[in-house]
């Protein structure tokens, strides 16, 4: 890995949080062995993405002048949905949400559904544990 990438992981390891990379200063994620990613659309032109060795993962926006990096506790490439559990907490409750209101709704058809929602997003919220 580049020695820019190199810097940036290592500070945001320290320090957590999301680094603002101007383009001119590190070289294409792409030409760095990462691979292109999905992730939540933000207005960025790509995800790139690096599984790192204890099964965290640096996650990179690419926009038209400049990188936006994370780290996520745990890279999708190594487990999705601990992915998905961890390190966006919102999208999982809400998918939890909506299998409680699909669960409340078989269960007892109309009205159970905002109580199966309501427990389901609360389920989620409780077992997200993301920052
Ligand atoms: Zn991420």
């Amino acid at each position: 890995m580049h020695e820019s990438w190199r810097a940036v992981l290592d500070h945001l390891r320290k320090h957590g949080g999301e680094l603002r990379v101007p383009r001119f200063q590190a070289p294409h994620p792409a030409s760095q062995g990462m691979r292109k990613g999905r992730g939540l659309p933000v207005g960025q032109r790509a995800h790139w993405r690096l599984e790192l060795p204890d099964g965290a993962g640096l996650h990179i926006h690419e926009y038209a002048r400049h990188y936006n990096a994370h780290v996520d506790r745990t890279d999708p490439g190594h487990a999705f949905v601990r992915h998905v559990r961890q390190d966006t907490p919102g999208i999982f409750a809400f998918c939890v949400g909506v299998l409680g209101a699909l669960l409340g709704w078989w269960i007892g058809r109309a009205r159970g559904a905002a109580l199966g929602a309501g427990s389901g997003a609360a389920v989620g919220y409780l077992t997200a544990g993301g920052e």
